[in-house]
């Protein structure tokens, strides 16, 4: 494993980290989940990225990886960066929703009981909330941060100048944003609109959700969709309707590309968000063993030169 500073903090993160959106809920196979986390730990991956929400049901990842720490890692606390958040949906009634003291802080004392740990190593606030004003979320997580309850804070889904906001008013509390998590991958660029110059000058981490575009930019749906994947879940993020003609046409340029680079698509797609400077980690999900093993080589060919990312730019404006 790769282990890169995240912004102008003290703390590494793997160049690969898992999350546990899907395949950890109540209605997956928990000896699946238990040997995907062993081997992601095997493999150098020392950050697990939850949030309160994961499931289904909204709290069952928590609960499942409460109980693979408790069973197997409860020694590895100190090796481990466990993240979780809180700003979507959790429960109806007023309270359970968005950026308020009052949500912020019951929800991360419940991750707590789920995960069975006394602190996060890093909490977020998973989106930004409209109504409340920032200056009490920022001070949500500021107080978080003295109470002991989490060791460092950071943000997901804020645009660029929410972001600018958000760290400025972190730093003149004293408890500086270590990390930003925004969606990036070939087919989600946003981050490259500005969002990336502000990480760089206000020195935060960055960690990339979805960087495989939940499956598409992998050699998955290329004979179809397969029963056993995403797009064929009841439950799953990506929709059927998602998985079109139009992407398939691109994603098997790319795999062609990959393939002559010796790797699978997935590791190309790895590389590719691994490529900027500012991007501290990526952070993948799986459902299944081989394919953290499939993800982690990629470390052995991550360099890509300026010709192939030129073909990668043709290919995805084709
Ligand atoms: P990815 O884009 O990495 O998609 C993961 C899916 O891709 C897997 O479930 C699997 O699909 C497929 N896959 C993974 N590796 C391989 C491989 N080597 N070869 C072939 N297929 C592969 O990420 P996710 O969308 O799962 O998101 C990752 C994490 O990001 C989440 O778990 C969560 O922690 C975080 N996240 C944060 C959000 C936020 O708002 N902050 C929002 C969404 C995610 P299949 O299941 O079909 O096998």
């Amino acid at each position: 494993m790769i282990y890169n500073r995240c912004g102008k903090s003290g703390l590494k993160l793997p160049a690969l980290s898992l999350g546990l959106w899907h395949n950890f809920g109540e209605v997956d196979d928990f000896k699946t989940a238990r040997a995907m986390a062993l081997r992601a730990f095997d493999l150098g991956i020392t950050h697990f990225d939850l949030a309160n929400n994961y499931g289904p049901p909204p709290g069952a990842a928590e609960e499942t990886f409460g109980k693979i720490l408790c069973s197997d890692l409860a020694s590895h606390r100190d090796d481990l960066i466990i993240s979780s958040k809180a700003g979507y949906f959790m429960r109806p009634g007023p309270y359970g929703d968005l950026g308020s003291r009052k949500y912020l802080i019951s929800s991360l004392d419940a991750s707590l009981r789920r995960l069975r740990i006394d602190y996060v190593d890093i909490f977020y606030h998973h989106r930004p909330d409209p109504d409340t004003p920032l200056e009490e979320t920022m001070g949500v997580l500021d107080q978080i941060v003295r109470s002991g309850k989490a060791l460092y804070v950071g943000i997901s889904n804020y645009d660029a100048m929410q972001t600018r906001q958000a760290a400025r008013m972190l730093k003149s509390l004293g408890t500086p944003c270590l990390i930003h998590q925004p969606k990036y991958s070939m087919m989600e660029r946003h981050l490259e609109g500005g969002l990336q110059q502000v990480l760089r000058e206000e020195g935060i981490g960055c960690i990339v959700f979805s960087p495989l575009a939940q499956g598409l930019l992998t050699d998955r749906y290329l004979r179809g969709i397969p029963k056993d994947s995403r797009a064929a879940k009841p439950h799953g993020f990506l929709k059927r309707e998602q998985v079109t003609n139009e992407k398939l046409a691109r994603v098997r340029k790319l795999n062609d590309l990959a393939q002559r680079r010796g790797q699978t698509l997935a590791q190309l797609a790895l590389a590719w968000v691994l490529r900027l400077p500012e991007v501290t980690s990526a952070l993948i999900g799986a459902s299944k063993v081989a394919q953290i093993e499939d993800s982690v080589a990629m470390l052995k060919n991550k360099a890509i030169s300026p010709e192939e990312l030129r073909e990668m730019e043709a290919i995805l404006n084709s």
